[in-house]
C-alpha cells in the first residue's frame, strides 16, 4: 500500500468497478480458423459490433489481447451523454458549432444516446442505469457565456434538453460554489462501466459468438479475396477485418496509430463516507464535469455511498502515489467537506484522442475502424461498434456523420505522444491564468 494519510487502509490500486466485475481470461475460448469477420479489441466497441453483426446474420470473431475487459471500458466514469463534447477541441482545432457538420454530428450523437439506452433495457443489462442528468461547472464566467450559446443548438439537434444554472442557484445541482455556475444535460445517464460491460459480454456469449481473451493480433495480412489475422494463438482467414482498439491501439496499425492520441485519465474512488453526506454533494445525483482544458469528471458510486473523482491529473501513465494526492486535492477544492476523505482505490486507463476532437468509423486500406471516443466514450463506442456491423451487413439506410473519409493526421505526430506531459503543463497553466483573471474581474 502507499504511504500517506490519504489512502485507506484497504486501498487497492485497480478501478473500484472491479469489485463487481474483473476483466478475466477464465474458459479460453480456441481462436477458430475461419470467420467472415475478425474483430480486433474487445471493449464495447467491439462487442457492440459482434452483437449487431450476429443480428444481421454475419458470423464474427473477437480477439482479445489480454483478458476480457482490459481496457478502457471497465476502467471509465461511467458518465453518459449525447455528444456535448463533440468537436471540444483538445489541439486547439474546434469544430464550428454552427456548421452543418457539427449539427449532424451532434444528431448522430444523440443516436448513440438512444442507442446504449436501448440496448441496455433489450439485453436487460443490470448496471445501475440512472437517467439523472448531467452538470458542467463553467470555470470562468466567458465560459458560462459561451456554454449559453450553445444551449439552442444541444437542444435542436440533439435534443439535449440542455438549460443554464447561474452561479446563484448552483447549490442546487452541487454542495460548493466553485463554478460559475453551469450547463444542465437532462439528457445524460450514468452506469456502473464493469457491469454494463459484463452485460455486453454476456450478450455476445448468449448468441455463442467466439470471444477469445489472451489473442494478441500481432499481423493482419491480405489473403486469397480477404485476410490472414496473425494472434499469440493461432491465424484464422476472415473477409473483413474490424479494428476497436481506441486509447490502446498500437504498431499493428501504423496508419491508424498515428491518427489517435492515446492521453492517460486517472480516477480515484472515496471510501463509503458518512451517512448522507455523499448524498448531499450531489442532490440530483447527476454527474459532474467542467470546462477546464484539463477536465475532471466526477459522481457518486451507485449506491451513493462514495464520490468517483477523475481527471487529467497526468496527461501519462503514472503511480497513485502520484495522481491520487493531485486527484483527491481536486475533489476538496470542489467539496471542501471532503478534505482529508481518504481513497480505497485508484486507477488509470487511456482514451483516445482524435486531431479534430471528433470520433471517427470508416475503411483504411480496406479494413474498418472505429476509434477516437476523445474521453466520452461509453455510448459513442457502443454506436459506433453498431453502425460499424450495419455497414459491414449493408442494413445501413444512410452513413452517419461520424463515417468520413477524412480522419486527420498530422505530419509530426507518429503515435509517439511524447509531448503530452508539455500540453498537460501548459493547459493547466492556462486554467489557472483564465480562472485567476475571472476572479479578479468579479
Ligand atoms: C479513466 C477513464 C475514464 C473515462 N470516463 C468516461 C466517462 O465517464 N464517460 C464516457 O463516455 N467515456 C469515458 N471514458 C472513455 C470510455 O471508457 C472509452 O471510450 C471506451 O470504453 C472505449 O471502448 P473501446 O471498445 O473503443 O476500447 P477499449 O475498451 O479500450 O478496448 C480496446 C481493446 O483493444 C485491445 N487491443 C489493443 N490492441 C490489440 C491487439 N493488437 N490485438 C487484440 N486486442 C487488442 C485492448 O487490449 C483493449 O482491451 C473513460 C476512459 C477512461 C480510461
Amino acid at each position: 500500500m502507499p504511504n500517506g494519510a490519504i489512502f485507506h487502509p484497504d486501498f487497492k490500486p485497480e478501478p473500484f468497478w472491479w469489485e463487481a466485475y474483473r476483466p478475466s481470461a477464465d474458459d479460453l475460448v480456441d481462436v477458430p480458423k475461419t470467420a467472415r469477420v475478425a474483430i480486433v479489441g474487445a471493449g464495447y466497441g467491439g462487442l457492440a459490433t459482434a452483437l449487431e453483426l450476429h443480428r444481421h446474420g454475419v458470423e464474427c470473431v473477437v480477439l482479445e489481447a489480454r483478458e476480457l475487459g482490459h481496457g478502457a471500458s471497465t476502467r471509465s466514469g461511467g458518465a453518459v451523454s449525447g455528444g456535448v463534447n463533440i468537436g471540444k477541441s483538445f489541439t486547439g482545432k474546434s469544430l464550428d458549432p454552427a456548421s452543418d457538420r457539427a449539427r449532424g454530428l451532434l444528431t448522430d450523437a444523440a443516436d448513440a444516446f438512444s442507442t446504449i439506452e436501448r440496448l441496455v433495457a433489450e439485453e436487460n443489462i443490470d448496471c445501475s442505469w440512472q437517467k439523472t442528468g448531467r452538470f458542467v461547472g463553467a470555470w470562468t464566467r466567458k465560459h458560462y457565456a459561451s456554454q449559453a450559446g450553445r444551449v439552442a443548438m444541444l437542444n435542436d439537434a440533439a435534443q439535449s434538453e440542455c438549460y443554464m444554472v447561474p452561479r446563484e442557484r448552483q447549490r442546487e445541482e452541487m454542495a460548493s460554489d466553485y463554478y460559475y455556475g453551469g450547463m444542465v444535460v437532462e439528457r445524460a445517464a450514468c452506469l456502473h462501466p464493469a457491469l454494463y460491460y459484463k452485460g455486453l459480454l454476456d450478450a455476445v456469449r448468449r448468441r455463442g459468438i467466439a470471444v477469445c481473451a489472451m489473442a494478441p493480433v500481432g499481423r493482419i495480412v491480405r489473403h486469397n479475396d480477404g485476410w490472414k489475422v496473425g494472434t499469440g494463438r493461432g491465424d484464422i482467414e476472415v473477409d473483413e477485418v474490424v479494428i476497436a482498439t481506441n486509447g490502446y491501439t498500437g504498431d499493428l496499425t501504423p496508419n491508424l496509430k498515428r491518427r489517435v492520441i492515446p492521453v492517460a485519465s486517472h480516477i480515484i474512488a472515496t471510501e463509503e463516507l458518512p451517512e448522507g453526506l455523499a448524498a448531499s454533494l450531489i442532490p440530483k445525483k447527476r454527474t459532474l464535469s467542467d470546462t477546464r482544458r484539463v477536465l475532471t469528471y466526477y459522481r457518486l458510486s451507485p449506491d451513493h455511498k462514495r464520490v468517483i473523482f477523475g481527471g487529467r491529473a497526468r496527461f501519462t501513465a503514472a503511480s497513485p502515489e502520484v495522481t491520487a494526492p493531485v486527484l483527491q486535492a481536486m475533489m476538496a477544492a470542489r467539496f471542501p467537506q471532503l478534505k482529508g476523505t481518504r481513497v480505497t482505490h485508484c486507477w488509470t486507463g487511456n482514451v483516445a484522442f482524435t486531431l479534430d476532437a471528433v470520433p471517427h468509423m470508416g475503411q483504411d486500406d480496406g479494413m474498418h475502424y472505429l476509434l477516437g471516443c476523445n474521453g466520452s466514450g461509453v455510448a459513442m463506442m457502443t454506436y459506433l461498434g453498431t453502425q460499424t456491423a450495419r455497414k459491414i451487413a449493408r442494413v445501413a439506410n444512410h452513413s452517419n456523420h461520424f463515417d468520413a473519409e477524412d480522419f486527420p493526421d498530422h505530419p509530426l505526430y507518429g503515435g509517439n505522444p511524447w509531448f503530452l506531459p508539455a500540453i498537460g503543463s501548459w493547459y493547466r497553466l492556462r486554467d489557472t491564468i483564465d480562472r485567476m483573471q475571472a476572479d479578479w474581474t468579479s
